[in-house]
């Protein structure tokens, strides 16, 4: 007998087992029977033999009219081969071997009927059939019954390679599931509560269904383990995360907080008051808040994590602040020390009551000014630091750390967030986590499966809404002339545009240095978007000839900036300020401007090469523009033709405003692996036919069915065999993560 986690050595032997691990990494039982067939071909109705095609799959019924076996010229083993009638036509059927194959003259003698099945190939002007399946029929069979059997039989087709056939995985797989002794990991109460079959049914069932409704009882049920083990993982995580200690810090009044929202110059949403009030309430228990905060662009985040971070800074601690990009924290630490005014100037002439400070830290800080800033931390004379997630590759030591807030994070997964944290803290801090990029609710229970999910579904009241247009430059050139007269109208009106291209140019090198790959707000390694999709064997249009270009013609006279990863951090900010500020009319960038930048009097954006990026990146960089009282414009230009896959994309985000909607369809355009890779440190993902999209009702029961489990059984000590099961796909993830680091 042998269990999954045997190697598969032992079960089938080296020799097989050796060109599965080489070619497809199947080492263990359980390796081998979840590589599942990718799909089924039946034999097929009978064939007569007069009317074969080569490259077909048939089954033919036949008899053997005569044999013959002779040495192989050139190597070692024999050649068989047996010809066989239907009184029709005629067809060889071939059978190499190393050595001879007396068993098989014997078996396949002259007279006798059979079913044959195989792949139709011509050889020296005869049809024959190579290494033919074959089941033999005796004269007493029913033959006419057992031949429709046989043609139906449903025969699995696995992923191969080319050191090792279907068909020896097929064989590999019948020897292991013959041996197999399995512990069924779901609990039988649940197995019963949603109908399904046990595990070792299951694989039977996928392996060697007997029809379809057997393959589709087995996949219901395999999908479930996969769905149900990932989700007792992150409930365990989710329990385990509130056995640890937090500060609580409960509202004061009186305190910052009440100046703060006295001084907001809007109301706030309801959404953002649900918000608001779920992570109050969780910062003021004594155990560490985990929640993710999603929503829409420009749905007003920043106000709900400030309102936390101030909450905190009442209750006499610090909150650190996490922006991915430089720009980015520059922004967050301006526009939040605006926002407070005297209330963030303490040690200051004329500052409020209960008055803390704000201090920046990030990478390209000088000497000096880093020194304060980390001294401001440590000293806990800052109540609120603001920093990119770089920062915290080193450590910083907080007075008291109470809150972090992680913003636009969708890049990282849950071993990188937990190591943000424990860098950050010694303690356990609340978390708050924030998306820029909504995601559907089944995505966000699998990548964000540890945390509460707070959403934000509405925009404040009077924005003006984003009108968005693909401009086909390729078969309209003229278009063009008018995007940029376009620009021009904007900028007679005082409003402000951004010129956004795929790549920096210049004399610089290109590729893994440009924004485009990744660096900086880019778009590699991004959930929410496909990275680059070029249409065309050009080079995309980059910012720095585009910049020269448009001064010397369609924008002279208009004042032109350009922004890009490239730049030094001192200069890049100076450029966001000036734009922000106003004495710039264009800004040209790369996408690091796409999280969180946010310029009111912005009202216009032009995205070059647009087919370049992702669909959830189109929709966060349109939401930089119309966030003010002025509708907002977002041109799509383009040389994707109009038939193609790129001007569907584009002509989506044209389509739609609905960041839940666009990124459901990003997503159906990636393999869930991609989505997963981010959540899960492993390899192959241990989703295989799970689909977030589609298993969302599955995954919803699985994950509460889960929850509960956990809840009465924290250790899983009335498991045994579903905590096996979860040790061995831990395990598998960490080997992976240890190998990749
Ligand atoms: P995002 O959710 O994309 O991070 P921000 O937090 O940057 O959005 O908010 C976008 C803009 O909306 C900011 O200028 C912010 O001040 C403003 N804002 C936030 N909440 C409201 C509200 N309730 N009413 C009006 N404006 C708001
Ligand atoms: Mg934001």
């Amino acid at each position: 007998m042998a269990i999954l986690e045997d190697p598969l050595r032992l079960v089938i032997g080296d020799k097989v087992a050796k060109p599965l691990d080489r070619a497809l990494e199947l080492r263990t039982v359980g390796d081998l029977l979840r590589h599942y067939p990718r799909r089924y071909e039946t034999r097929g109705e009978l064939t007569d033999l007069a009317s074969l095609r080569d490259g077909e799959y048939v089954t033919v019924q036949a008899v053997i009219a005569k044999v013959t076996s002779r040495p192989m010229r050139n190597r070692r083993g024999s050649i068989f081969e047996a010809t066989v009638t239907d009184g029709r036509g005629q067809l060889v059927l071939t059978f190499f071997s190393r050595g001879r194959q007396n068993w098989r003259e014997r078996q396949l003698a002259p007279g006798q009927h059979g079913l044959f099945s195989g792949q139709v190939s011509t050889f020296r002007g005869k049809r024959q059939l190579a290494h033919p399946d074959y089941e033999l029929l005796d004269a007493g069979d029913d033959a006419e019954r057992a031949a429709a059997e046989y043609a139906a039989e449903m025969i699995p087709v696995y992923p191969a390679a080319k050191e090792i056939t279907s068909w020896t995985i097929a064989r590999s797989v019948r020897v292991a599931l013959d041996v197999l002794d399995i512990q069924d990991p779901i609990p039988r109460a649940i197995r019963e509560r949603h109908g399904l079959c046990g595990l070792a049914d299951a694989l039977r069932g996928i392996h060697r269904p007997i029809d379809w409704a057997d393959v589709r009882r087995s996949r219901e049920r395999l999908k479930w383990d996969e769905a149900f083990l990932l989700q007792t993982v992150l409930a365990q995580r989710r329990l385990a995360a509130t056995a640890y200690l937090a500060t609580p810090r409960p509202r004061v009044p009186d305190g910052l907080l009440d100046a703060y929202d006295a001084r907001l110059p809007f109301e706030l949403t309801v959404g953002q008051e649900l918000a608001c009030a779920q992570i109050g309430d969780e910062i003021a228990l004594d155990h560490p808040m985990h929640r993710l905060l999603q929503g829409e662009v420009g749905s007003g985040k920043t106000v709900i994590a400030v309102r936390a971070m101030l909450q905190v800074v009442d209750g006499g601690g610090q909150a650190v602040l996490l922006a991915p990009t430089e720009v980015l924290a520059q922004q967050h630490f301006r526009s939040i020390t605006e926002q407070l005014g005297p209330l963030a100037q303490a040690g200051e002439l004329g500052a409020a009551e209960h008055a803390t400070r704000v201090a920046l830290l990030t990478g390209s800080l000088g000497a000096a000014a880093r020194r304060r800033a980390l001294l401001e931390a440590a000293s806990g004379g800052a109540g609120i630091v603001v920093g990119t997630h770089a920062l915290l590759e080193e450590k910083v030591q907080f007075a008291d750390l109470g809150l972090v807030v992680i913003d636009e994070q969708h890049r990282f997964g849950v071993e990188q967030r937990d190591a943000l944290r424990d860098k950050v803290g010694d303690g356990r801090p609340h978390l708050l986590v924030m998306t820029a990029t909504p995601i559907p609710r089944t995505v966000a229970m699998t990548v964000f499966g540890d945390l509460e999910i707070s959403t934000l579904t509405e925009l404040p009241a009077g924005r003006a809404p984003i009108s968005t247009h693909v401009v086909p430059a390729a078969e309209k050139p003229h278009y063009l002339e008018r995007v940029w007269e376009r620009l021009r109208e904007e900028a007679a009106q005082g409003r402000q545009c951004y010129v956004v291209c795929p790549r920096i140019g210049g004399d610089g090198p290109e590729g893994p240095d440009d924004d485009s790959a990744g660096q900086d707000g880019g778009p590699g390694g991004d959930l929410g978007d496909g990275g680059l999709f070029p249409e065309t064997s050009r080079p995309a249009i980059a910012v720095l000839d585009l910049a020269a270009e448009l001064e010397r013609g369609p924008l002279s006279g208009l004042r032109l900036a350009v922004l890009h990863g490239r730049l030094p951090p001192d200069e890049k900010d100076r450029v966001m300020r000036s734009f922000a500020q106003g004495p710039v009319d264009v800004l040209v960038t790369t996408t690091v401007v796409e999280v969180g930048v946010d310029v009111p009097n912005a009202t216009a954006m032009v995205i070059m090469d647009a087919d370049r990026f992702g669909v959830s990146q189109l929709h966060q960089l349109r939401g930089r523009v119309g966030r003010g009282r002025h509708e907002g414009l977002c041109l799509l230009v383009t040389e994707a033709e109009e038939e193609s896959k790129s001007r569907q994309r584009l002509d989506a985000v044209a389509g739609t405003l609905d960041g839940f909607k666009l990124s459901r369809l990003d997503l159906e355009q990636r393999r869930e692996g991609d989505v997963l890779g981010a959540a899960q440190a492993g390899r192959r993902s241990s989703l295989k036919l799970l689909t977030l999209l589609r298993d969302e009702e599955l995954i919803g029961r699985a994950r509460r069915e889960a929850t509960e489990l956990v809840a009465a059984d924290p250790a899983l000590a009335r498991q045994p065999a579903l905590a096996a099961a979860l040790r061995v796909l831990l395990d598998q993830e960490q080997a992976e993560f240890l190998e990749k680091a």
